[in-house]
């Protein structure tokens, strides 16, 4: 399947992203790319051109024959509308864009409280998915605070979410390839409501 993935920061993208390619891994046995993930780490965002050439290449690789999930992009409209015309060269389509949907005043604790895994990605919460002992329990490694996971900064990527991402929600709903999740239930339930819309077996 090709999905991507949408919702703002702290929506549970990542959360949920590394559930979703576990259990398909598992279930299927094809290697599922989660690439072109967090291109951002000061709150801005990387300019279209260079963000569009690096996931065009990257989604010609074999291990992208069978699906993949986007987390991370596109984030602009201008990135949405290169990928669709990737695809349509192909010959291919997405399956569905994905929106986890979240609303503002739950985001600044989930980030402040987030804890992520410097190896592999994962993230956490000290008090929403608690880390046993300080360590991802998929790699062992220490997990870390992000250091724009302060308030200033979440604030100030929720105001570039808005302006240039949101209106992707849009863009896919126009094109019948959205589908929403509420990412306010515990992080299992919202993976269960994915699961179906994804259909089983995800
Ligand atoms: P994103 O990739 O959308 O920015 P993350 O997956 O990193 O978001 O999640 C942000 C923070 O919120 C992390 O600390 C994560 O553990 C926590 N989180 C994710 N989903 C939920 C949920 N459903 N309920 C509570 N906390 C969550
Ligand atoms: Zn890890």
């Amino acid at each position: 399947m090709k999905i991507i993935l949408l919702g703002p920061p702290g929506a549970g993208k990542g959360t949920q992203a590394k559930s979703i390619s576990i259990r398909k891994n598992i279930s299927e046995n094809t290697p599922l790319g989660i690439e072109a993930k967090k291109y951002i780490d000061n709150g801005q965002l990387v300019p279209d051109q260079v963000t569009i050439d690096m996931v065009k290449d990257r989604l010609q690789h074999d291990d992208c024959e069978n699906g993949y999930l986007l987390d991370g992009f596109p984030r602009t409209v201008s990135q949405a509308e290169a990928l669709q015309e990737f695809l349509q060269k192909r010959k291919e389509s997405l399956d569905t864009a994905l929106c986890i949907e979240v609303p503002r005043d739950f985001i600044l604790e989930r980030m402040t409280g987030r804890r992520v895994c410097p190896s592999c990605g994962a993230s956490y919460h000290i008090k929403f998915n608690p880390p046993i002992e300080g360590k991802c329990e998929l790699c062992g490694s220490d997990v870390v605070q992000r250091k724009d996971d302060t308030e200033e900064t979440v604030k100030e990527r929720l105001d570039v979410y808005e302006r240039q991402t949101q209106p992707l929600i849009d863009f896919y709903k126009e094109r019948e390839l959205l589908s929403t999740v509420d990412g306010t239930k515990a992080i299992n339930e919202v993976f269960e409501s994915i699961c179906t819309i994804l259909g089983e077996p995800v």
